[in-house]
């Protein structure tokens, strides 16, 4: 199937990466995306950065990037925020208003796991926040979710959902993803719930990496229409 885009990426400011935002770029253009998104781990994150660099990311100029890099790729600036215990997060609302594209998801070091009603809950709060786009990696077997309910709340609030490549891999720490993304992905059927396959990209080799996502996606007879990948138009559609 087409895959244009990976919106899920980390550069060597999230402190466990290891290529620069212009690396990543380059590297995405190389592999002929059309979109990328640069999304750096939110300040909470041990070894991660400072609200001000998110903050004073509408210096970058994307239009340049894209010209720079071929002219055929789009570059969105975001972060993936923390989620914190209770369903808060670590960036402030003024600076997520700078950012072209929002994921949020469960980290280990920010928030110990605890039971399935209040992931569930804290999810919840999450996407009724109208300046965040994206769950990532919802599955995670450390945070049971009752995934009814997340992809009932995800479609009433308009949001996307991830199929997060690397949850697949594994060599992955988080645990029994691929069992947990097929009880998402059913129920995304049934409710007519669009998801994103996104590599997590913490090296620019990893870069529109999503084989286990599509593969789990062929299984599964999960319908093509329902797969932002294919359109940049569905993606900003989904941001507007
Ligand atoms: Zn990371
Ligand atoms: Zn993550």
């Amino acid at each position: 199937m087409k895959d244009v885009m990976d919106t899920h990426t980390h550069t060597i400011v999230s402190g466990h990466a290891y290529n620069t935002m212009t690396e990543m770029m380059q590297a995405a253009a190389e592999k002929g995306l059309e979109l990328l998104a640069i999304t750096d781990h939110a300040p909470k994150m041990p070894g991660s950065t400072h609200p001000f660099y998110f903050s004073n990311s509408s210096m970058i100029d994307r239009d340049y990037y894209t010209k720079k890099f071929g002219g055929k790729t789009r570059y969105l600036i975001g972060s993936e925020l923390n989620i914190l215990p209770g369903g808060n997060i670590d960036l402030s609302e003024e600076t997520l208003k700078k950012l072209d594209i929002v994921l949020a998801s469960l980290h280990t070091p920010c928030y110990k796991p605890a039971t399935k009603e209040e992931h569930t809950h804290d999810y919840l709060r999450i996407l009724e926040n109208p300046l965040i786009h994206i769950i990532a990696h919802p599955d995670d077997g450390r945070y049971p979710v009752d995934f009814e309910v997340l992809v009932k709340a995800a479609k009433a609030n308009h949001k996307i959902l991830e199929l997060n490549n690397h949850s697949l891999d594994p060599l992955c720490t988080r645990e029994n993803a691929r069992e947990h993304d097929i009880c998402m992905l059913k129920f995304c059927m049934e409710y007519q719930q669009p998801i994103i396959i996104n590599s997590d990209a913490h090296i620019e080799t990893e870069i529109g990496n999503h084989a286990r996502g599509w593969q789990l996606i062929e299984e599964l007879g999960f319908p093509e229409e329902l797969v932002l990948n294919t359109s940049v138009e569905k993606l900003l559609n989904y941001l507007s």
